[in-house]
């Protein structure tokens, strides 16, 4: 299987070979190969850790887990220890994140850009069209967003053949975890100080995890920015969400370290008490809002009426500072993704040359539906292409003979239906055994991983406040899914374990 992945025995005859060092240079090991009683001994002080340390997701078997906190906790969808990653690869990835959001940053302010990109994803995606026509309402009046908020995840697969890191996509709304990976990572590096004698793993080679740390600084500075002392942050949350602990870790340090106040409200609450005062301050329930973090509102359903799209509206023409404006928004959707791959587009948006190289090595191949010969080979190869709607938060996507199908069925149809979708390479990633936890218990899997590294930027017109990568998210998930988020039950939370 994966190279960088040598079988224990082989860790143990090296150890012999190499007396002397406590840990391995290139220790890597099959997590399979652990003796039941010590993965159980394992798991329990894992699950004993989570739930001691807020390691925690709402149940989704606790009725009012979603809506009241500190009711029906359940550990976090974990795998028990962490994932090996090749340094080099991890470098890249970390490498790479300030570029990703100096790009997003010129590109949102490309109005003719993003509103052509998408001039015919507008015709048929009904969601992508309210977006756009409240971005065109931006334009016209003539909105300027001074102090711009970016937090993002960028995320990566190791394509296993070619060795290439390649990127799946840009997170420019919602980017999840930055709370809960911190202490994945924790927890793992505790694990394998615990156990170091039967594991023979170092602790050091976990990278210490600084997300939550590093997107609450953000989130602290642009308040500062904003100059309203009295004024909060406002996190728009669903009505129902049961990754509220990802979210209350972020609010947990902005209150403890920056003594800033946060609000949560769903689109509904904030249209049915925001209003706009004529200075444009957005007022939420009499509160002044500083800034607006969305943690929901990246999908159709997060707008199951009039009032949703009113509250975003109005939010967009307030002063508050969004995370993310509109333009950053859309400057993260899959269409724009694919048009940034194209030759020379990103020469429009960046002048350094070794910058412009290195975003272009991340990324894989994509296309639009009307590029004819491709359409032919991923009628022929479906297997070998990922087809993408313009839509965020897992499950969307299109694979295998349901590619083959769809782009027939499209080109029977006709329409302009196609221009909903990108073609993207798929990536395989090497398979690798692990042990995922999920209720408590524990399962031996054959998995594949996807890396996320989050990245943080801040600006006031043009001073350049914050743009650092900061700490990171790994994904793992059993090989034969093809998707399947965390909390779609297929994939855990994990850490990288570099050789
Ligand atoms: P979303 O915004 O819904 O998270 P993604 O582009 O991240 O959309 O796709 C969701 C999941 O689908 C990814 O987490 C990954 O598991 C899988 N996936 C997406 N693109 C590819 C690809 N090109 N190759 C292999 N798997 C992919
Ligand atoms: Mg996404
Ligand atoms: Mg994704």
């Amino acid at each position: 299987s994966a190279p960088f992945f040598l079988r224990c025995g082989r860790v143990v005859e090296q150890m012999e070979t190499q007396k002397g060092n406590d840990f391995l240079q290139k220790p890597s090991f099959d997590p399979h190969s652990i003796d039941q009683e010590l993965v159980q001994k394992i798991a329990y002080d894992a699950l004993v850790w989570s739930s001691l340390h807020g390691l925690v997701v709402g149940d989704r078997n606790s009725q009012r887990s979603g809506k009241v906190p500190g009711v029906g906790m359940v550990h976090a969808p974990i795998a028990l220890l962490p994932m090996s990653f090749p340094e080099s690869h991890w470098k890249q990835a970390c490498e790479v994140a300030p570029i990703f959001n100096e790009l997003v940053d010129r590109v949102s302010l490309d109005g003719n850009f993003l509103q052509e990109s998408l001039s015919r994803t507008k015709k048929v995606d009904t969601f992508t069209s309210r977006l756009l026509d409240i971005h065109s309402k931006m334009l016209e009046i003539n909105k300027k967003e001074d102090i711009r908020l970016g937090l993002h995840r960028s995320d990566y697969m190791l394509d296993e053949q070619t060795k290439l890191l390649l990127q799946i996509e840009l997170n420019t709304i919602s980017s999840s975890f930055p709370g809960l990976s911190c202490l994945v990572s924790e927890l793992h590096r505790l694990l394998l100080l615990q156990f170091r004698e039967h594991l023979l793993l170092d602790p050091e080679r976990v990278p210490r995890n600084n997300a939550v740390n590093g997107f609450a600084e953000a989130l602290a500075k642009a308040w500062t920015e904003y100059n309203n002392p009295r004024a909060v942050i406002m996190v728009v949350v669903q009505p129902e969400e049961r990754n509220m602990y990802d979210q209350h870790w972020l609010c947990a340090v902005l209150k403890e370290q920056y003594q800033i106040t946060t609000i949560r409200k769903s689109l509904a609450e904030i249209d049915a008490t925001g209003e706009l005062q004529a200075d444009g301050t957005l007022l939420v329930g009499g509160e002044a809002v500083a800034v607006v973090y969305f943690r929901a509102g990246y999908a159709p359903t997060d707008y199951p009426s009039e009032f949703e799209w009113r509250a975003r509206l109005l939010m967009e023409q307030s002063s508050a500072i969004k995370c993310p404006s509109i333009a950053y928004h859309l400057a993260g959707t899959k269409k724009i993704q694919q048009e940034l791959a194209k030759p020379g587009v990103l020469e429009r948006f960046l002048e350094n040359k070794d910058d412009i190289s290195k975003l272009r090595r991340c990324f894989a191949g994509l296309w639009s539906l009307n590029d004819l010969q491709i359409i032919k080979d991923a009628i022929e190869r479906p297997g070998l292409y990922v087809m993408k709607p313009q839509r965020e938060g897992g499950g969307n996507n299109i694979y295998g003979d349901d590619v083959k199908e769809t782009l027939l069925r499209l080109h029977v149809t006709g329409n302009q239906e196609d221009a909903a979708y990108i073609l993207m390479q798929r990536i395989f990633p090497a398979v690798s055994p692990a042990i995922l936890m999920r209720d408590g218990v524990s399962h031996r899997d054959q998995t594949i991983s996807e890396l996320g590294v989050y990245g943080a930027y801040l600006r006031n017109k043009t001073k350049v406040i914050m743009n650092d990568n900061c700490g990171y998210l790994m994904r793992t998930k059993v090989s034969s899914s093809n998707e399947g988020g965390v909390a779609a039950g297929f994939a855990v939370l994990d850490s990288i374990y570099l050789v």
